[in-house]
């Protein structure tokens, strides 16, 4: 892999543009050698990584981490080693969704309340005619080795998996050898958003990287998430400023 990674809180982050990654994605789709395992880590996910070492080992096997929001962004340009472009999970899907369309895909729709997959599939199916849906499944109902199994019968070509983190990135972990030429993605509250059972917010925010602002006023329930945010930028200025003291104690050495 011809790119660098900016470790952000002892998590490793691909530094690569969107391009790069789905040339990258569709070469590996077309040898049908391998699954490709992607982590779309925001400050959330990376915080979590650094309470739950067990969870951190799951991420650490994802074949690309890539930086999931302006969290992320940002803390890259704290440590001045900024990453090339923000890759969301959401726009993955979509993306992922009209490259199935186009090469005639099944994709696999796993997670989120009773009926929301499969208005998310039928949804996916009037913007991207030609994907071919293999299944969708609630993610209430179990996330073991018999429901891995069924979804893997299905063959898929994509495995979207809706059940929000950690738990999306464990069970990617654990069963993507069922899927051995299969993208395996974590997409959190992807399918509640396609279904349209959430708003994503509006041109206006995104362009202002407000749409944390956004979620936390349509959704106050998610304050208590939210109050990681700071204590991310927190744990970003504690890496920065000890690699600065190696740095200075360096110097003197000299
Ligand atoms: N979810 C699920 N099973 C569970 C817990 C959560 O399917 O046991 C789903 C939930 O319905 C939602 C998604 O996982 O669709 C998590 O969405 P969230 O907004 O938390 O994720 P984010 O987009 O913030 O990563």
């Amino acid at each position: 892999m011809m790119h660098d990674k900016v470790t952000i809180v002892d998590v490793p982050i691909d530094n690569l543009t969107k391009n790069r990654l789905l040339d990258v994605v569709y070469n590996e789709i077309e040898q049908k050698q391998k699954n490709i395992f992607i982590v779309t880590a925001n400050p959330e996910i990376i915080m979590s990584a650094k309470k739950s070492k067990s969870y951190r080992d799951s991420i650490l096997k994802a074949d690309f981490i890539v930086p999931d929001g302006s969290g992320v962004m940002m803390a890259s340009e704290i440590l001045q080693h900024p990453l090339k472009e923000k890759i969301t999970g959401y726009d993955l899907v979509h993306t992922f969704l009209s490259y199935a369309s186009e090469k005639r895909k099944s994709v696999y729709f796993f997670g989120s309340q009773e009926g929301v997959a499969v208005d998310a599939a039928i949804n996916a199916i009037k913007l991207y005619p030609n994907i071919r849906i293999a299944g969708t499944k609630n993610g209430y109902l179990g996330y073991g080795q018999e429901i891995a199994e069924e979804i893997a019968s299905t063959n898929p070509d994509f495995v979207f998996i809706g059940l929000g983190a950690p738990l999306q990135e464990n069970w990617a972990a654990k069963y993507k050898h069922l899927f051995p030429n299969a993208v395996v993605m974590g997409v959190g509250g992807s399918f509640d958003v396609l279904a349209g059972h959430t708003k994503r917010a509006p041109q206006f925010w995104l362009n202002h990287n407000l749409e944390w602002m956004y979620r936390l006023i349509t959704q106050p329930v998610r304050s208590k998430r939210m109050i990681k945010l700071p204590i991310f930028v927190a744990e970003v200025y504690k890496q920065k400023w000890a690699s600065r003291k190696v740095y200075v104690k360096r110097e003197r050495h000299i």
